[in-house]
């Protein structure tokens, strides 16, 4: 027998399935690269900003180590959120924020507690620290946040909340969720994770940055690769007071933020027309896609995110049968069999030609 490195949970993790690259649909299936639609990875249709853009193109010398403690961008979102700059972790990507949670926090044995068809980091999170994982059956496909709460057990150190939800694009609203703070022992760390937070209507929004002053166990965790366009950067920050900032910090790479990232995350924070011309655009893109739905008949969950979860059949093998059909027509977008739900895919919302390709191919791989 060869010898096994490692322990038992880190071999049993199955690593994370992302949205495919089109140039490898392209090899795959013997298509042209230009004329592929992804629809996969709830990116920004518009792509990067071009204020960030050219902020990238003005990064000094590439050749130096960027700013460690990203003094710049920090100041930026304190001019934004009037938060503190100590109470700020920049991560490489907000995924980077996650992990860091989890290995902070937790120890092997102890629970970490996140709900039924919520984002597949969490579970990998867990694994990756050999933590025991306590799913909670999902609500509407969305968070029940009272059986969350009954879930807690005497070594829970974690709950992960994401709110909008991925893949299932549900959304609870602020006061629930100040209510869950309430209820939570408050040895246990929340991540409250809002990476499509901006998408939101304004009558939705509410402020979790100011509860981090009254919760010390909260901590915020936002995105820049969905509205502000910024996915290939790798590049989002953690808000929580310092007693958990402080432990992050000692644990993140000393340089996990380089140096285009910081300069394009700062350039997009300030770049209101960018980001409101994206959420309208989602919330247009989003119309398109579900008056089809509708016309077709399929069920789908309300989103509050950049994409949406589609029922394509009643068979388990429906959603890998249509995702297989339209991959050979050059649409690219994310089967959720690995989430527990089979029957269903998730479309993040394009430009309008690109949801209407998506819509044609649909109509041809259900017929
Ligand atoms: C996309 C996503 C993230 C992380 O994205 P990063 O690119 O790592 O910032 C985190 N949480 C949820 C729920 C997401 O959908």
């Amino acid at each position: 027998m060869s010898i096994q490195f490692g322990p038992d949970y880190i071999r049993a993790i199955a690593p994370y399935q992302g949205g495919k690259p089109i140039s490898e649909v392209a090899r795959e299936f013997g298509l042209d690269e230009t004329k592929i639609v992804k629809l996969a990875s709830n990116e920004n249709p518009l792509g990067m900003p071009e204020s960030a853009r050219k902020a990238m193109a003005n990064v000094a010398d590439a050749g130096r180590y960027p700013d460690g403690n990203g003094f710049e961008l920090k100041a930026a979102l304190t001019a934004k959120y009037g938060v503190p700059a100590e109470y700020i972790t920049l991560g490489n990507g907000s995924n980077d924020i996650l992990e860091l949670a989890a290995h902070a926090f937790v120890q092997p044995g102890q629970s970490v507690i996140y709900a039924q068809y919520s984002f597949a980091v969490y579970p990998l999170a867990t694994q990756a620290v050999g933590g025991r994982s306590l799913v909670v059956p999902a609500k509407d496909f969305g968070h029940d946040l009272d059986a969350m709460i009954d879930a807690i057990e005497e070594d829970t150190k974690l709950i992960f909340v994401a709110n909008p939800n991925n893949p299932t694009g549900t959304f609870i609203p602020g006061d629930a969720i100040e209510a869950f703070l309430r209820r939570v022992p408050s040895n246990i760390v929340v991540v409250l994770d809002e990476a499509y937070t901006e998408f939101l209507p304004q009558e939705q929004q509410y402020d979790s940055i100011a509860w981090v002053a009254k919760y010390p166990n909260l901590l915020v965790s936002r995105s820049m690769s969905k509205v502000y366009g910024l996915a290939g950067l790798r590049i989002g920050y953690g808000i929580a007071q310092l007693g958990i900032t402080d432990l992050l910090n000692r644990i993140r790479q000393p340089f996990n933020v380089n140096s285009f990232a910081q300069a394009a995350a700062i350039a997009a924070l300030a770049d209101d027309e960018f980001v409101s011309r994206s959420a309208k655009l989602n919330a247009d893109g989003y119309r398109q896609l579900t008056q089809v739905f509708d016309e077709l008949g399929l069920q789908y969950v309300p989103s509050y995110g950049n994409f949406v979860l589609v029922k394509v059949g009643e068979d388990d093998g429906a959603g890998a049968r249509i995702n297989l059909a339209l991959l050979k027509q050059g649409v690219i977008v994310r089967p959720v069999g690995n989430y527990g739900l089979p029957q269903w895919l998730r479309i993040t919302v394009g430009l309008p030609e690109e949801n209407d390709a998506f819509i044609a191919a649909l109509k041809k791989a259900l017929a």
